[in-house]
Order: structure tokens, then sequence, then C-alpha cells
């Protein structure tokens, strides 16, 4: 049997700031919500963010509070209500938790910063690149609080993007201007929407090379850790704190690198992680691989909020760009593709695949990849069942042996 220990997880000192960051952008939600001294607007994780902020707007992301119901395993419990009223437990598990938060009037805000509800939306902004569950998880808000509903229905499974493609999506972009000019009361501004498109490019710059320290060896943090830090990429890209935030976590994982500090003691083994995050498990599990002395240095979804593409000087057909190359827009060679050159980055001795029963937008292994890529590479995988949020679909004990398994086929190579 594969030798498992007791670990505690190594803390990464830039975590206070990230904490008051998370803070920060939730009071003001609050504040702004209860005071109405500025508009709110609801965004889609990859959604048009950079324009909302380019034109004012406080910026909600409600993947982000499914995140949380999920973490602080509140979701299943809240789940039953969406099906309840008609949301099926196959669907989106962060739409179902979120509408059951909703109708229950639970939220995990209250006992991470005693705020009572999420915060009222003036206008909801979608944007379908990674998947219909978003368009109509917002239409239920929009028809339940009697708010505006407007997005983008971007093109799906690509495989070379054509510039029509991005032509489209840059002039549904510019379409969405006007509807917010009157939600928001102000005209638009260019110089201050490039200014939030630079802000924003800053940030997934630093976000990726964040990223890419874990191709040292041995790697300075997780995928687990990263799961946590990536907060400021979602939720506040297009701001100067999340530009701060980055250089500061960036230069702690050099550090790290240079003084050879491990995130799991005596590095054994590395893993790719293929999928969603099994929120309200990320502690066990990261407990579980780092006592294997395995450390998951890399994964597709910590690596989607990297928009390279996005430039200031043609804001519009960047936010096109960056908004369609997406990993989770794209048709399976090119998935395949990307993986295969981040195993040449990571030198990864295995890849998991994580199938979430309720997003299959994530879940990549249900199409024979797992098998291609397993031959093509070299390397074994292993999939788990499991879930972002609704942990009824989720066996721990199996998931544990079936890990613990695959590290020992790992030893034995
Ligand atoms: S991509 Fe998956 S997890 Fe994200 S909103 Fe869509 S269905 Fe939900």
């Amino acid at each position: 049997m594969s030798e498992e220990k007791k670990t505690t997880r190594k803390e990464i000192k830039a975590g206070k700031v990230l904490k008051k960051i998370m803070a920060d952008h939730f009071y003001e939600l609050d504040e702004a919500a209860r005071t109405g001294s500025k508009k709110i607007a609801w965004c889609t994780s990859v959604g048009p963010a950079e324009l909302l902020r380019g034109m004012g707007f406080l910026v909600y992301y409600p993947e982000n509070h499914g995140a949380m119901l999920g973490a602080t395993r509140m979701a299943t419990e809240l789940i039953p209500y969406a099906n309840a009223v008609g949301y099926s437990p196959d669907i989106c598990s962060y739409l179902t938790s979120d509408v059951g938060s909703y109708l229950q009037k639970k939220t995990p805000l209250t006992r991470a910063y005693n705020i009572e509800s999420v915060p009222r939306p003036d206008v909801l902004v979608f944007n379908t690149n990674q998947c219909r569950d978003v368009q109509d998880w917002f239409a239920w808000y929009a028809r339940e609080l009697n708010v505006p509903l407007i997005g983008i229905h971007t093109h799906r499974d690509i495989g070379q993007i054509r510039e029509y493609q991005i032509q489209d999506i840059a002039k549904q972009t510019e379409d969405l201007i006007p509807a917010l000019e009157e939600i928001s009361g102000e005209k638009f501004d260019m110089d201050r929407f490039k200014e939030a498109v630079a802000l924003s490019r800053r940030t997934s710059e630093l976000w990726r090379e964040c990223l890419e320290a874990a191709a040292a060896i041995p790697s300075p943090w997780t995928f687990f850790d990263a799961t946590i830090h990536m907060g400021p990429a979602v939720v506040a890209r297009g701001t100067k704190e999340a530009v701060d935030y980055y250089e500061l976590l960036l230069a702690e994982l050099q550090e790290r690198i240079r003084s050879g500090i491990a995130a799991v003691d005596g590095e054994r083994h590395r893993i790719y992680w293929e999928g969603m995050p099994i929120w309200g498990k990320l502690r066990a599990l990261s407990e579980q691989f780092a006592s294997l002395k395995t450390c998951v240095v890399a994964s597709t979804y910590c690596n989607s909020w990297i928009f390279d593409q996005l430039d200031p000087e043609e804001p519009f057909e960047s936010m096109g760009r960056a908004y369609t190359e997406l990993f989770i827009v794209r048709d399976e060679p090119y998935k395949e593709q990307y993986i295969k050159d981040c195993y040449e980055r990571f030198r990864f001795d295995g890849i998991l695949f994580h199938d979430a029963k309720t997003c299959p937008n994530n879940s990549n292994n249900r199409y024979g990849m797992p098998e291609r890529l397993s031959e093509k590479l070299g390397i074994p995988v292993l999939t788990i069942n499991g879930d972002l949020n609704d942990l009824r679909c989720y066996s721990e004990e199996q998931a544990k042996t079936n890990i613990e398994a695959f590290i020992e086929q790992l030893d034995e190579r």
C-alpha cells in the first residue's frame, strides 16, 4: 500500500491580503446595494467584465457565490429547493445551489462577512461561451427580480477560430453599450474602458506567471492553493488591487522556488487536474495528495482565467478573442493539444479527470479523451466521479481508494 501520513498545508503568506481583497469586494457591493451609490452588474465568470468595469459598474459573480456555497458545504442542503421549483438535479449545481440559497435566504456571506444577502443587481450580463446554464440561471433572476437581462452568444466547440467569429463577439459586446448606458445613466468612455482592459490584461499575465511557477520541481504550490488564490483573477480583474495582489503572490512563489520550498514535502509525483474542483472536499483531497507525496501541479480550471489576448488598443476585438479562445469553447482536438502542451511545461506523470455529474461542459472524460491522452503521452489517467457542489454525487471512500491505487500505479512505474 502507498504510504499515507497526516500532513499540514503550508500557508501562503499573501493569503492575508487575499482575504482582505475578497472581503472588500463584498463590502463594497453590499454598501452599493444598500445605498444605491453605484450600479451593480451581475456577470458570468468569463463574461464581459472589462466593459462593465469600464462603464463604472461594480461587478458581482454568481459563480463565485456558487463556489462559496460548495466550499462551505451549504450547497447540498440548498439544491433541493431549486429542484422543487423545476430546476433539475442534473443541471449545473452552481445554478441550483445559488437559486436554493436565494429561496431559503441563506448565504455563506453572512458567516464570512456578516452580510445578509447577495447584492441586488441593476443588470444581469451573461456570455454563453462556457454553457447555456448561465443564461438560464440569470433568466431566473431576471424574472424573479424584474431586472434587465442582456448577453453575448458565443460560438461553441470550435477548432480553428475564424475572424468572422471574433468580429461577431466584438460586435455583440459593443451592442451591449446602449442598454448599459441607460442603466448606469453615464455615457460610455473609451479611455476608461481601455484602462479596465489594460488592468485585466496585466492581472492575467501575472496570474499566468503564478500558475507557471508550478513548473518548478519541486512545485512551490498546488492546484488546491490556486483554487483559493484565483479569487482576485475572477472577481477583481480590471482593477489595480488584483494587479498588486498577483505581484505580491508571484514574488512569494518565486522566493519559494529560490529557497527550494516545496508545497508537498518530498514531492514524488506530479498530477494534472482536469475538470472542476470538488469544492466541499478541497481540504481532504489536498491532504490526501500531500500525504501520498503527490503534488497536483496544474489544471485546466485555474488556467481558465488567463486572458492573454486582451489588448487595450483593440478592446472589443481582443475581448472577443480572449473570451472565444478559452479551452471550454474549443473542440476535442484543441483540448487534447492544450493538455499535451501543459504536459511539456509541467512534466506531470498522471492526469486525473473529474467527471462532474452536473457540469458536462467541464467534464472532458466522456468522449474517450483520457484514453487518447494516456496513449499519446504514455502516462496513466484516472477518472473520479463527483460534482463541483452536489456532494451526493461523490463517494469519498471510493475516490480515496481510487486515488491511492493510482498513486501506487505511479510508484510502480
Ligand atoms: S460551466 Fe459548468 S459549472 Fe460553470 S456555470 Fe456552466 S454548467 Fe455550471
